[in-house]
């Protein structure tokens, strides 16, 4: 489970930031998960739970937001919703399309006191 490793990053580098800050601990935070990244939010969220506590974030609740999958079609010239990595443009059926968004694992914000 990667999703393992992926969250105990997510803690350093909130733990890091809300040192840095002078902050006594963190209250929330939100990620951005996108739906073709390869990593399940049940799994982060169930992470989250076991490598949070004695941290700065021992208490923080946690948001997922899900970023669906989107690219841009070499041939169609547009931006277009993708199912999957490497997906079939739903306009004209090819595959040459550049995923631009779905891809990301990034915090979005946290809130410290
Ligand atoms: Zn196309």
């Amino acid at each position: 489970m990667h999703e393992m490793s992926l969250m105990e990053s997510v803690i350093e580098i909130i733990c890091e930031t809300a040192r840095l800050n002078g902050a006594r601990r963190v209250k929330s935070v939100r990620l951005d998960v996108g739906a073709l990244s390869h990593v399940d939010p049940d799994a982060l969220l169930f992470c989250y739970d076991a490598v949070r506590h004695g941290t700065l974030a021992d208490r923080a609740r946690l948001e997922i937001s899900r970023i669906a999958g989107e690219g841009w079609c070499l041939d169609c010239g547009t931006t277009v919703a993708l199912k999957e990595r490497f997906g079939a443009c739903p306009h004209c059926g090819r595959h040459r399309v550049q995923m631009t968004a779905g891809d990301e694992l990034k915090i979005r914000d946290m809130e410290v006191i």
